[in-house]
C-alpha cells in the first residue's frame, strides 16, 4: 500500500450478539467502493472506503447485525469439528474435563468410571453412532445428576415435577410444561455445576409461579442467591455451549 492509509474514524467497536461480546475491527481500504462486513479467521471486520463518517459506519453495522450474527454462528460452527473416534482426550462434564480412554472393542460402548471415561469402539462403529451413544450416556447420567440435585429443593414445593427429561433443546435451557414435566437442555451438562443447578431451580420455581413476575424471581433468589451470575454466564457462553453440544452429540 506504499504507506498510504485512509483515515479511520475509529479502530472498531464492541458488539454484543447472541449473548457474546466481540470486537468488530474497522479497516480502511483506499480502493473500497462501499462498506463491507466480513467474518474471517481474524474475527469480524468492517471495511470502510475513504472518507466514511463514523455515523454512517455505525448505522451500517446496526442495519446488518442480523446478517453478522448468522455469519458469526456459521463461522463458529465451522471451527468446531464433529466428534469422531479417537479425536478427543477429554470430555466436558459439569465444568470439568474428564479424561477419555479409547479402546478397541467388539461393539461401541461407553463406560463411565470415577476418574475417566472408557470408550470402546468396534471396527464397524461409525462416528455418528459414537455421537448418538455419547448423547445417550450424557442424558442418562445427566438425568441422574439433576434428580439428585433436585431433592433438597422439593421440600418447599407444592408438588414434585411429574417427570424430568434431559435432551437437546434448540433455543431454551429448560422448560416446565402444563403437565409439570421439567425439560433441561443436555448442553447444561457442559456448563459449570452451579449454572446447571440454577436452570433446574428456575424450572422448579415455575411450579410455584408460572411466570417471570417479581414474585417468581424472589422464589429463585431464596434458593439460588447467585442466579444473576449464572444467568449472565449463559448469556455470555450459552451459544458456545450449544455449539459444543451439537459437535459432541450430532
Ligand atoms: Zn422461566
Amino acid at each position: 500500500m506504499f504507506g498510504f492509509r485512509a483515515p479511520l474514524p475509529r479502530e472498531g467497536q464492541w458488539l454484543e450478539l447472541d449473548g457474546e461480546r466481540f470486537w468488530l475491527a474497522w479497516k480502511a481500504h483506499a480502493k473500497a467502493r462501499r462498506m463491507k462486513l466480513l467474518v474471517g479467521s481474524n474475527g469480524p471486520r468492517l471495511t470502510l472506503p475513504p472518507r466514511t463518517s463514523e455515523k454512517a459506519a455505525l448505522a451500517f453495522v446496526d442495519q446488518h447485525q442480523e446478517w453478522l450474527l448468522n455469519q458469526w454462528r456459521k463461522h463458529q460452527a465451522l471451527q468446531l469439528p464433529e466428534l469422531s473416534q479417537g479425536a478427543v482426550l477429554s470430555l466436558p462434564w459439569l465444568g470439568q474435563q474428564i479424561p477419555v480412554q479409547w479402546l478397541q472393542g467388539r461393539a461401541l460402548q461407553i463406560v463411565r468410571q470415577p476418574e475417566q471415561w472408557q470408550i470402546h469402539t468396534g471396527a464397524r462403529s461409525s462416528d455418528s453412532q459414537l455421537r448418538a451413544a455419547l448423547l445417550k450416556t450424557y442424558r442418562e447420567f445427566g438425568t441422574a445428576w439433576f434428580r439428585q440435585q433436585m431433592q433438597p429443593y422439593l421440600a418447599g414445593m407444592p408438588k414434585a415435577p411429574s417427570a424430568l427429561q434431559v435432551k437437546p433443546l434448540k433455543s431454551l435451557w429448560g422448560s416446565l410444561n402444563v403437565a409439570d414435566v421439567v425439560r433441561l437442555d443436555v448442553a447444561l451438562l457442559l456448563a459449570p455445576e452451579p449454572v446447571a443447578e440454577y436452570v433446574l431451580v428456575h424450572e422448579l420455581c415455575h411450579l410455584l409461579q408460572r411466570n417471570h413476575s417479581p414474585k417468581f424471581w424472589r422464589e429463585v433468589q431464596a434458593r439460588c442467591p447467585d442466579w444473576r451470575e449464572h444467568r449472565d454466564y449463559l448469556r455470555q457462553h450459552g451459544g458456545g455451549l450449544k455449539a459444543e453440544a451439537r459437535c459432541l452429540f450430532g
